[in-house]
């Protein structure tokens, strides 16, 4: 089968409401009134046919193998380069293989479905497997005109393939005549336009039929067959009057976006496909036309595979993300329509050397930087030697690509006296999750809406112009995530991949839909059967929420493995990595009851409630860990019960799995403390399926999964820094449980071995749980043993005040580990501002090889660190360098920030 086998659009983020043109220009086009409703897309200052075709593409790919595609073929009638392939730097920003074949198709606003049956025709012939097609137009008219109101700027991209197919290619038909309904002469700026009516009553509403005819007589169809009918024109009445003349009643008819976007020209009817694909069923068909100097008319059938594509933006969410100006001068001025002063600073030479773009394209282009593959430093651009000074390792690096890296503003600046065509010039550096930061324009945004710590996106864009040589630099540019502004102060998953297990009803289905609400793209897994976990599993739960989720605009994909097989929980895992890349948060929550007393329970009632909570909880979390491993991040959330920690008759099974998963957890809390993940426990009381027989009928209706979703989503978060912890939620009301150890009693000595008698006389002590304790590890609780504390409360306060895990007790330490010698001449003031419960103020004096550290905030430092108690015990333990916590955020300084280096050389930190 050959066909489609993925979909991305783009359109620019700003519109020109087009009453503005009327406003501005009615005075001497009063005509203009007639179409001035809706809005137009227009290209920011720094995108032209080239960047949005990258844009759309890189959506298109969401989820596919780059490294399969054998062809690119980019559609445009404004191609920036006349003569250099506007194709070729689309496939070197998109960093695909240079062995592959690339060509740029122009001429005719019907170009983009010539291209399509072009990379149709040469898969049929099996010469090449997937060859991407983007069509991207941003047309030129002069100001206060029709076409100006009619017109649009945007992009579309098609992925043609024989694998994975989401729309069956079932054949075509070509009309080709020389129509000029419009041309535009090789040196002429704009196009030039006939009388409208000729066009409308000769052209579109002619020779589209005669294609669309011609079509479904060769192949075979009816207008029955046809569920989506997309085809382009301005003309909106008109564009209804050709449906009728085709037979196809007004719901078959795909929009032709006026209102919302305008005619894209040679993109127009790509983007009116993939705004049908996105609606389409399995079984719908489709039929789509391009029109110009003739018409290309397409059939294809929708598959099942369409259900199983990864998220994207698509056209409907590139239409969302919008910013609407009525500033029709500052399109005049985008689009170089007006002249205006750019001041002494804009005649900076912008000759571009061909012989350096050559030898860094992978770079400037494909921004592709390097990973040490002695250390695992990442690094922008890609250097002879690693930059981790504690590394430096020379020619280590291999390429890693940026473009699809999280990143987050680390610091910025708006700037009103750097030359910038959309001023003030915002600009500033950008931190790379996993490593690597870069200095980095800023587009697509206002300066109100940058703050440090914005989560921004990278895109492709024009850097700059030499306009003397006709030549075009493009370059990697930040923006904001769309929506992450105002999501910052809030508890937010923006670029975070979430797994929920047992996600397609009752609590998971809640975690999944308020994650996704808040920017989590989200793995749906459930295998669909009953209560009991018997019966063959169903897809449609599963399935049902992914389809709620990007219903409401988010992403998510559905997985049905089970989490009882090893097999299962890789493929869980694998699912979220092929669709999304990464793996941040797993909630392990997938659950069977078989409820039974003890002396009933068998191999029937005993293994699946085992294998389903303990053994699924290990077989998903094991692979999604190691993920979050390599990431440096990572939380993850199990799912006790109240009849694990404190038992429920009947329940014999589940309460020994759901108690097994607090065991779980409290090892790799200790395992997992390295690399940042975070790993506790719910223990929920929900209305649910599983608690519908259970829970007395007015308690049922109170506890929806929504008052326990609240606490799961902050283990979830960035935010939470707990980790090994339990906690009760239903009904909004939390609380913590945990395991204590009470204050025991010493018995007897070696020549006196205690005896039952001396337990029996003891036993209120023994069992005395006044001034219990948590014990952090296994650890601490043999050691409680081997060498009992004298006194416990002392104890107690002593561990808040001064233990390991407490900054206060870390500087108690200090002095031990100065280095006197190693401090010989220095002289330098620390302040340490220590954030969080543990945290506080401290100052570190050292003078001549003598050191005094005391609470308190200094006069005068010469350096303040600033950190949080939880980082602050990392760093004076040894877990984390200074540089890995300065590199990563975790530590800020001020003053003197070179001072900060002494730290490591005059204390020995492995406290
Ligand atoms: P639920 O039955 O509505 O949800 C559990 C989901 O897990 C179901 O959709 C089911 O299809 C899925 N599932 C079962 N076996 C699976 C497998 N092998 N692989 C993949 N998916 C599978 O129940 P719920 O009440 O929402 O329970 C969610 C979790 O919370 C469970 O672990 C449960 O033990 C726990 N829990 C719930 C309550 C409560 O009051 N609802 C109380 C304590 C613990």
């Amino acid at each position: 089968m050959i066909g489609i086998t993925s979909y991305g659009a783009y359109i620019p983020r700003l519109r020109l409401d087009r009453s503005a043109i009327y406003r501005s220009m009615g005075w001497f086009a009063p005509a203009l009134i007639a179409v001035a409703q809706g809005e137009r897309s227009m290209c920011n200052w720094d995108e032209d046919s080239v960047t949005m075709a990258v844009a759309a593409s890189r959506d298109c790919l969401s989820g596919k193998d780059k490294n399969t595609i054998d062809g690119v073929y980019m559609a445009s009638t404004t191609m920036p380069f006349a003569d250099r392939q506007n194709s070729g730097i689309v496939s070197t920003a998109l960093n695909l293989s240079e062995d592959i074949i690339t060509s740029d198709f122009t001429a005719s606003q019907k170009i983009g479905s010539t291209a399509l049956i072009t990379a149709l025709e040469s898969i049929k012939s099996q010469d090449r497997h997937n060859i991407l097609v983007s069509a991207a137009d941003k047309r030129e008219t002069k100001g206060a005109y029709f076409y100006e109101m009619w017109f649009g700027d945007g992009a579309a991209s098609l992925l043609v393939g024989d694998t994975d197919v989401i729309a069956e290619y079932k054949g075509s038909y070509s009309v080709s005549c020389d129509f000029v309904d419009h041309y535009r002469g090789s040196d002429n700026e704009y196009d030039y336009v006939w009388e409208e009516r000729w066009q409308r009553d000769e052209g579109y509403a002619k020779i589209i039929p005669k294609a669309v005819n011609g079509l479904m007589k060769k192949i075979g169809i009816t207008m029955d067959d046809v569920d989506k009918l997309a085809y382009p024109c301005y003309f909106k009445r008109d564009h209804g009057t050709i449906a009728k003349k085709l037979g196809a009643t007004p719901e078959k008819v795909v929009d032709n976006m006026h209102e919302v976007c305008g005619e894209t020209g040679a993109a127009h009817c790509i983007l009116m496909f993939v705004a049908a694909l996105e609606q389409a069923k399995p079984g719908d068909g489709i039929l789509m036309a391009g029109f110009g100097q003739g018409c290309n008319a397409l059939y294809f059938k929708v598959t099942e595979n369409i259900k199983k594509l990864a998220p994207r933006q698509g056209f409907k969410g590139s239409l969302e993300n919008k910013l609407t100006t009525d500033n029709y001068l500052r399109y005049l001025k985008f689009r170089g329509l007006i002249k205006t002063e750019m001041g002494i600073r804009a005649e900076a030479p912008t000759q571009t050397a061909m012989t350096t773009l050559w030898r860094n394209r992978k770079m400037i282009l494909g921004f592709v930087g390097g990973k040490c593959t002695s250390c695992g430093t990442a690094q922008f651009p890609k250097t002879g030697v690693c930059v981790n000074p504690e590394c430096g390792a020379v020619k280590s690096q291999t390429d890693y690509e940026f473009a699809d890296i999280p990143s987050k503003i680390k610091t910025f600046t708006s700037d009103l006296l750097a030359v910038s065509v959309d001023p003030p010039h915002k600009y500033g550096m950008v931190q790379f999750e996993g490593g690597g930061r870069m200095m980095a324009d800023f587009t697509d945004c206002i300066t109100e809406d940058l703050k440090v710590g914005l989560p921004m996106n990278m895109t492709f864009r024009i850097h700059g112009q030499d306009k003397n040589r006709g030549f075009v630099n493009y370059f990697w540019k930040a923006v904001p995530v769309p929506g992450a502004a105002e999501q910052m102060d809030k508890i937010n998953f923006h670029n975070k991949v979430a797994i929920i297990t047992g996600a397609g009803g009752g609590l998971g289905r809640v975690y999944a839909l308020e994650l996704a609400r808040a920017g989590a793209k989200v793995v749906i897994n459930d295998l669909g059967g009953a209560p009991d976990g018997s019966g063959k599993g169903s897809a449609s739960p599963a399935q049902t929420v992914v389809d709620e989720i990007i219903k409401s605009g988010g992403k998510a994909v559905a997985n049905y493995d089970n989490v009882a097989t090893p097999e299962g929980g890789e493929n869980i895992v694998k699912t979220a990595i092929d669709a999304f890349g990464r793996v941040d948060i797993l909630i392990n929550n997938a659950g069977i009851l078989r409820d039974k007393s003890f002396i009933k329970q068998d191999g029937k009632t005993w293994n699946p409630v085992l294998d389903v909570h303990l053994n699924g909880a290990f077989n998903v979390t094991r692979p999604a860990f190691k993920a979050m491993k390599v990431q440096g991040f990572g939380r993850i959330v199990m799912t006790t019960s109240a009849a694990g920690l404190y038992g429920n008759f009947g329940q014999t099974n589940y309460s020994t799995a759901k108690l097994g998963i607090v065991g779980l957890m409290n090892t790799l809390k200790i395992e997992g403390a390295k690399y940042n993940i975070k790993i506790n426990t719910i223990a929920p009381i929900a209305a649910s399926r599983l608690t519908r027989e259970v829970m007395p009928p007015e308690i049922f209706e109170k506890s929806k999964p929504e008052f326990v979703s609240p606490m799961v989503l902050y283990l979830c978060s960035e935010d939470c820094n707990e980790t090994g912890q339990i906690f009760n939620a239903g009904l909004g009301f939390f609380n913590r449980a945990a395991v204590l150890t009470g204050h025991g009693l010493q018995i007897g000595n070696p020549e006196n071995p205690p005896t039952p008698e001396m337990i029996h006389e003891n036993f209120d002590k023994i069992n005395d749980m006044t001034n219990a304790k948590e014990m952090t590890d296994a650890t601490s609780a043999v050691f409680a043993l081997i060498d009992p504390p004298s006194d416990w409360e002392e104890s107690a306060e002593e561990d808040a005040d001064g233990g390991d895990m407490y900054p206060a007790g870390l500087f108690k330490r200090m002095p031990d580990v100065f280095k006197k010698e190693a401090a010989a001449g220095v002289d330098v003031v620390f302040q340490f501002s220590i954030k969080g419960p543990k945290g506080g103020d401290w100052i570190v004096a050292v003078k001549d090889k003598e050191c005094d550290i005391k609470p308190g905030e200094a006069q005068n430092p010469n350096c303040t660190l600033t950190m949080s108690d939880d980082n602050f015990v990392k760093l004076f333990t040894g877990v984390m360098t200074s540089m890995q916590a300065f590199s990563s955020g975790k530590l800020s300084l001020d003053g003197d920030i070179m001072k900060s280096q002494l730290i490591e050389k005059i204390f020995d930190l492995n406290l």
